[in-house]
């Protein structure tokens, strides 16, 4: 009786081949650099799985009493194996988003770049430099002590594209036997490595079939940006075939694999059939898609759909990095017009009240947004600390201006609400707005006159305590905050990353 294949046996049999693949690879390229703990972290490969990848003749070194992994090798083995989020991704959410824009005809989206200081303690400002579809770049400066950068772009993706011309259908079926595989740097762009090896790195197969193509007299080029794929976006590279007047990008290695997972099928999906429906240009080759003080940083991009499929180009946000247009800037400037006499002590106070309030709002998005319990508490620690900080600024706001203010008897009606409180107002409220503008929300333009009608109803009770006609409310019974904040915003810092690797 022929014995059962079991599940240890078929793992045993991928393993197999996948290492077979993998050694085509020369061990100088490789780099051992990972042990058994990062293994695991990084790419969600346990001990036992290594093992057995060892047993079927994965490079190792053993150095200093342990063994020792390449990276790439590692990323492979989770993307083939099914282990880690950038599996979980191509296998599940890459399929469902081609149907998805496939049956709606075109796409919008939005991406949340999200940056975090490498080394807080550098300085007082984080300066980081985004790039993003289009080919922009953004610049975006903010207090090292927040939460990080997180900024929202939107692009829309097409989701028909013309078939391709015979001679391009021949120069793709070059890479028929290809496997998908992230090779080492010196290989990446390496044509006769990757022809020779059949292990086809994303950029050297954008590179190669870009060169094939133009010496079949096609339009040809190179392309790097992103899969938007909800819930996230991930680098990608791939070749565009000039057709008509379109760029039509191609990218049949990565569609052979998907089909050799099972998770798209044949018939469905031709490989040489455009993914453009999937994919958002940025640049030709490579670049960095955020820099942290000029260096290299890791970007996490969650992606949503964004309803109605608005096809309205990227607007710029409105918050922090543009003094000029800033309501709170131009709240003071006005009031000192008015004739307040506010010292120059509250400009920085007011400043770092409307930054604390930003750090709030994202706070609060990111709690909204876990399903993570013991992320969920560490971020309402959070909260609970720079709600501290945010009271102690609107008393700050409002010890500063008291001079500047008359003394009238309690016989006059008091205010509903201290200057300190409205200066707070009006930073949430240009939060508020900004980012209903940067969604394209209807209620963006009510959020607009909203500001300016905030800022009229201010200078109206300016003018009122300036004259006497009305009084500060008494100090009013603040929301008690424990005492542990100081500990928990030297925290904030300690959040963990995702970890992502670039296919
Ligand atoms: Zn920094």
């Amino acid at each position: 009786m022929a014995q059962e294949n079991k599940p240890g046996d078929e793992l045993a049999l991928q393993a197999r081949d996948l290492v077979g693949k993998l050694r085509r690879i020369p061990v100088t390229s490789r780099r051992f650099v990972e042990d058994t703990q990062s293994a695991y972290e990084r790419f969600r490969l346990r001990p036992g799985l290594l093992d057995l990848l060892a047993e079927t003749g994965l490079p190792i070194e053993r150095r200093d009493g342990q063994d020792w992994y390449d990276s790439h090798d590692l990323a492979n083995i989770a993307l083939h194996l099914n282990r880690g989020p950038l599996a979980v991704a191509a296998r599940r959410f890459w399929p469902a988003a081609l149907r998805q824009v496939d049956a709606a005809g075109s796409a919008c989206y939005e991406i949340e770049y999200q940056l975090r200081c490498p080394t807080p303690t550098h300085g007082p400002t984080c300066r980081y430099v985004l790039a993003v579809p289009g080919g922009r770049l953004v610049e975006r400066v903010v207090h090292a002590d927040g939460p990080g950068l997180r900024e929202s772009i939107r692009t829309t993706v097409n989701g028909s594209w013309p078939a391709l011309p015979a001679a391009a259908v021949e120069v793709l079926d070059e890479t028929r036997d290809f496997d998908f595989v992230m090779l080492p740097s010196d290989l990446r762009h390496d044509v006769g490595f990757i022809q020779e090896s059949k292990l086809a790195d994303c950029a050297g197969v954008a590179k190669l079939l870009a060169l094939r193509a133009r010496a079949a007299g096609l339009g040809a080029r190179r392309s790097f940006g992103l899969i938007v794929a909800p819930p996230f976006a991930v680098e990608h590279s791939w070749a565009e075939i000039r057709v008509d007047d379109l760029w039509v990008p191609v990218d049949p290695v990565l569609i052979r694999a998907m089909i050799a997972w099972g998770v798209l099928s044949g018939p469905e999906w031709h490989p040489n059939r455009s993914i453009g429906s999937i994919l958002t240009r940025i640049a030709e080759k490579g670049v960095h898609l955020g820099t942290h003080e000029g260096q290299p940083t890791h970007v996490t991009m969650p992606s949503r759909l964004v309803a109605g499929h608005s096809p309205r180009p990227d607007r710029p946000p409105t918050t922090a990095g543009n003094p000029t247009d800033d309501p709170a800037t131009t709240l003071l400037s006005r009031l000192r017009a008015d004739g307040l006499a506010i010292p120059a002590d509250v400009d920085p106070v007011v400043a770092r009240l409307q930054q604390v309030n930003q750090t709030l709002w994202d706070l609060e998005d990111a709690a909204r947004g876990t399903p993570d319990d013991h992320r969920l508490g560490r971020l309402k620690r959070d909260i609970d600390a720079y709600n501290v900080r945010r009271a102690q600024l609107v008393s700050a706001i409002d010890e500063l201006l008291a001079p500047a203010l008359a003394q009238p008897t309690s016989r006059v009606a008091p205010l509903s609400c201290s200057l300190g409180t409205h200066f707070d107002r009006l930073t949430v409220a240009v939060l508020r707005s900004a980012t209903l503008a940067r969604v394209d929300d209807p209620r963006a333009d009510d959020a607009a006159r909203q500001l300016t009608e905030l800022i009229d109803a201010i200078r109206a009770d300016a003018a009122d305590l300036r004259q006497a006609r009305r009084r500060l409310p008494l100090p009013g019974v603040h929301k008690r905050y424990t005492a542990q904040v100081r500990h928990v915003v030297s925290d904030a810092s300690s959040k963990e990353h995702d970890v992502a690797v670039t296919p």
